[in-house]
């Protein structure tokens, strides 16, 4: 390895995300319109081969050392356990994890845990069949609830469970479901709502802060700073009744922890993008396909990585939305 992804304020980027798919099959209001979004054209994704090829280059010439699947919906994508296995290959302790809704991860945990898979973070905003219905405008709480069973007998642990509070719907949820993943030996993180929506709905006064979150779970439990250090950790965790059981809040929004970040991203269609907030994305896609060596391939990641900015500037008076949603950009 003769490089690192570092950036101007000397962050430097480990921790690699990877889009395999803007489609999704939930339709999560703060994320998705109703009626889905104009999908990307199956010439524009990055086939398995070519996945697997700029996730051999980030990890073997840059320094990655933990690998993130997401979306869209990652269990979506055909070759996930091929790529999960392929990924594998590459190095052996490489952390390899997957960010899902759990559609379908019943059937498919078992196989996903023998190609490789380390963990899986589940998306699951209440355990009430009708607000999950209210949120992702679908009736699949049950196969959500399967998924998460399935991860955790596969082995896929600590199973994690993301939660978005959305003000009126779920937010008065909060505590019910921390007591449920509790339970179940599941660790929750509640995640501030971001402007990240395609349909740019998304405004500062109508979000849950991590203020509100900890005080209606303050309400019924008592919670007190984990010592361990956060490091490059997004979530500020929690003991919940003086421990062993933990809550995580992720306060993207109003405490940011852009100083510490060591993530980059690459979308499905295979655009490096050095912040999930970027407005610039860099193409490595096209010098793939132009028929770009390994070395070319790094240079051009590192390069991209040069323009990442101190921070989202969400509070800046300038800050603008990016262009792409979350399901478009990998969450
Ligand atoms: N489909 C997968 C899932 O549900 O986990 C992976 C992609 S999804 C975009 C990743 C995470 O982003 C989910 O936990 C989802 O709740 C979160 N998310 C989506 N839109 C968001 C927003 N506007 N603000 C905060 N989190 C958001």
């Amino acid at each position: 390895m003769t490089r690192l992804l570092e950036d101007r304020f000397g962050r430097v980027a480990t921790d690699l995300r990877v889009s395999l798919t803007d489609r999704c099959n939930l339709r999560c209001s703060y994320c998705m319109p109703e009626e889905g979004l104009d999908w990307l054209a199956n010439e524009r994704l990055l086939s398995d081969d070519e996945v697997v090829r700029l996730v051999r280059v980030g990890v073997e010439q840059l320094g990655i050392r933990e690998v993130r699947f997401t979306g869209g919906e990652p269990l979506v994508r055909r070759g996930i356990v091929d790529i999960v296995r392929r990924s594998r290959e590459i190095d052996p302790a490489l952390e390899l994890s997957l960010t899902s809704n759990a559609l379908g991860l019943a059937r498919m945990a078992p196989a996903l845990a023998e190609a490789g898979l380390n963990r899986v973070n589940i998306s699951l905003d209440t355990i009430r069949a009708e607000t999950f219905h209210t949120i992702t405008r679908r009736d699949r709480l049950h196969d959500v609830v399967a998924g998460l069973e399935a991860a955790q007998a596969a082995g896929l642990g600590p199973v994690k469970i993301n939660a978005v509070l959305l003000r009126g719907v779920n937010d008065d949820q909060a505590a019910e479901l921390l007591g449920w993943a509790i339970e179940h030996g599941y660790h929750l993180r509640f995640i501030e709502q971001m402007p990240l929506d395609a349909q740019h709905g998304w405004t500062r006064e109508q979000m849950v802060t991590a203020d509100e979150i900890l005080a209606s779970l303050e309400a019924v439990f008592d919670l007190s700073p984990a010592v361990e250090p956060r490091g490059s950790a997004p979530a500020e965790l929690f003991l919940v009744n003086g421990g062993p059981a933990t809550v995580g809040v992720i306060a993207s929004v109003t405490r940011p922890f852009c100083g510490d970040c060591d993530r980059v991203r690459l979308t499905a269609d295979g655009q490096v993008r050095n912040c999930l907030f970027a407005r610039e994305e860099s193409d490595l896609r096209a010098a793939l396909r132009a028929g770009a060596s390994d070395e070319e391939l790094a240079d051009r990641w590192v390069i991209a990585m040069r323009g990442k900015r101190a921070g989202h500037g969400i509070d800046d008076p300038t800050f603008l939305q990016p262009d792409r949603p979350m399901s478009a950009i990998g969450g």
